[in-house]
């Protein structure tokens, strides 16, 4: 029993409302600590921060590159991302104003690190792939790829096409046609007025918006001249698509969804789900990423051999070839084609086996179909091999009606020189459904937090660079929460603790900068109790 109705709260009045020191706000496992760790073991000089390697000089000291990182990560994880809005949050927010001690930089500067450092945060999301590699934390042997559009910082409308730039052309050529009747109507009402103005008959003093219509005949040229202009660059450069707002976003089209912006591909590790390879393309189609992402993860997670799954839209029989090359296994569902000849009722490719010993063809009525000399381009590239039957069997044959048109006496399959590639891959998809199933479990769930969870669907800057920076940042905002979930925090400090220290040993005469990197990270970190049961190495 109380004498109070509802829970109050305290005096505003009273001289001591809140803890006295910042530290008190911020419990010892709260994972801003775990930013404000990571951060300072981050070699920041050798990732190609700015200001990173700065000595005391003369005038105005800039903003330690790792407070801005710091800034950026916390406001990342937690959903802020405009420099207005961080600057704010850095004003208010008691974990920030603990996690920068109270520096409070405007909006220009944490906008111009995003922009500035795009190399640098690759290099730290890099970085931290690397990090959980030591840790253990991913299985290195199966990665599945997928991209995803994300929204650029710019309209639809701002894409143009040749057609639409043709298109608006014409539109704007009807409106200055337009235009210019009403004005030849307008000088005939003038002219026809001042003629009756000296008879003195009606209408007298006549006028009209003659100046308001040339300024808009006026616009509409200068309007159709940068139309024009654009359509010349256009042909000129061999683009598709222009964009007058961010030089490097596109339409991007796919499943009846149009977006502007950029097409995301990630390759993501399947033990804990982890993006280990990614990069940012505007280009609708996966066909032509497979062996790049494939090859980037591979190199990421160092290994001899990995296997990769993807869907049926990066099939490329190029890639699979790329990849066998590399010693990368990969499944994807291969391309069916249209099936016409299947909707015909006649025999396919699937119809006829090859037999590698006789270097031929069996066809479904046992003959075979034997290589032709030479080889013959196709349209993309390939060079092939052609194998044929002969006239004098196929006439003969009972099955011809559903073999050969009517007007082919004799039947012919291409082989592509390196067919040996699809058919080892063909023979492994008949038992990878368990694996395609898992690929949509992998790769969908990062990109799934990233849109939905987080909020990332759009980019906040512009052009290839400071996109591919600023989807570094997102990634690796993604990696460091997913880590600190996984090993929670007490666990991921004494690991990074521990990394960083047997790093230095591996390096035998410890380099300066990882020893710093290391007491820096240490001394932060150890008066909390996470490393409290680990002993303090040794840094002598
Ligand atoms: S038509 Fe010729 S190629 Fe076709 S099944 Fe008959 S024998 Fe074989």
């Amino acid at each position: 029993m109380t004498n109070h109705a509802f829970k109050s709260g305290e005096s505003r009045d009273q001289p001591c409302l809140l803890p006295p020191r910042i530290e008190d706000y911020v419990r010892p496992d709260n994972p801003v600590r775990a930013i404000d760790g990571f951060v300072r073991a981050l070699d920041l000089a050798k990732l190609g921060f700015r200001h990173a390697d700065r000595g005391v000089e003369v005038g105005q000291p800039p903003y330690d590159p790792a407070d801005l990182l710091k800034l950026y990560l916390y406001g990342y994880i937690n959903q802020i991302r405009s420099s207005r809005r961080l600057e704010r949050e850095a004003c208010r927010n008691l974990e920030l104003i603990w996690l920068l001690k109270n520096l409070r930089p405007g909006y220009r500067t944490i906008a111009n690190f995003r922009k500035e450092n795009w190399a640098a945060l690759r290099a730290a999301n890099r970085s931290f792939v690397l990090l959980v590699r030591e840790l253990g934390l991913v299985g290195g042997s199966v990665v599945a790829i997928d991209g995803s559009f994300f929204h650029g910082d710019a309209s639809k409308a701002s894409i143009f096409t040749r057609k639409r730039l043709a298109e608006q052309i014409a539109k704007l050529d009807q409106e200055i046609e337009a235009y210019g009747k009403s004005l030849e109507d307008n000088d005939a009402a003038e002219a026809k007025s001042q003629t009756q103005d000296h008879t003195g008959g009606p209408g007298a003093g006549g006028g009209g918006d003659g100046s308001d219509i040339g300024a808009k005949v006026a616009a509409l040229m200068a309007k159709r001249s940068r139309a024009q202009a654009d359509l010349a660059r256009l042909e000129e450069s061999g683009e598709t698509q222009l964009s007058r707002t961010d030089s490097d976003a596109r339409l991007l089209s796919k499943s009846g969804q149009t977006v502007a912006g950029y097409n995301v591909q990630a390759a993501v590790d399947d033990r804990h789900k982890l993006i280990v390879a990614s990069e940012v393309v505007n280009d609708s189609s996966d066909v032509n990423q497979l062996h790049a992402m494939a090859k980037a993860a591979k190199d990421a997670l160092e290994t001899e051999t990995l296997q990769v799954l993807a869907d049926a839209g990066y099939y490329s029989s190029a890639a699979l070839k790329a990849c066998e090359d590399d010693g990368i296994v990969a499944y994807v569902p291969p391309s069916e084609g249209n099936g016409w000849l299947e909707k015909q009722g006649r025999f396919s490719l699937k119809d006829f086996s090859y037999d590698g010993t006789a270097d031929a063809y069996r066809c479904p009525a046992g003959e075979l179909l034997r290589p032709m000399k030479g080889r013959w381009q196709n349209l993309s590239g390939r060079l092939e091999i052609r194998y044929t039957s002969r006239r004098s069997i196929c006439q003969a044959c009972g099955l011809r009606a559903r073999c050969l048109t009517r007007k082919a006496s004799q039947r012919t399959i291409r082989r592509w020189e390196h067919e040996d590639v699809l058919e080892r891959h063909r023979a492994r998809m008949h038992g990878a459904d368990e694996l395609m199933r898992r690929r949509s479990a992998i790769v969908e769930h990062p990109f799934g937090t990233l849109k939905c969870r987080a909020g990332y669907r759009h980019f906040l800057v512009r052009g290839f660079n400071k996109v591919r920076g600023e989807w570094s940042l997102m990634a690796l905002c993604y990696n460091f929460t997913r880590v600190l979930n996984i090993m929670g925090f007490e666990r991921f400090v004494a690991c990074v603790a521990k990394v960083l220290l047997s790093r230095l040993r591996a390096s035998g005469a410890a380099t300066a900068r990882l020893q710093i990197a290391l007491q820096r990270f240490l001394v932060h970190i150890t008066p909390w109790f996470a490393l409290r049961r680990y002993q303090r190495p040794s840094l002598a």
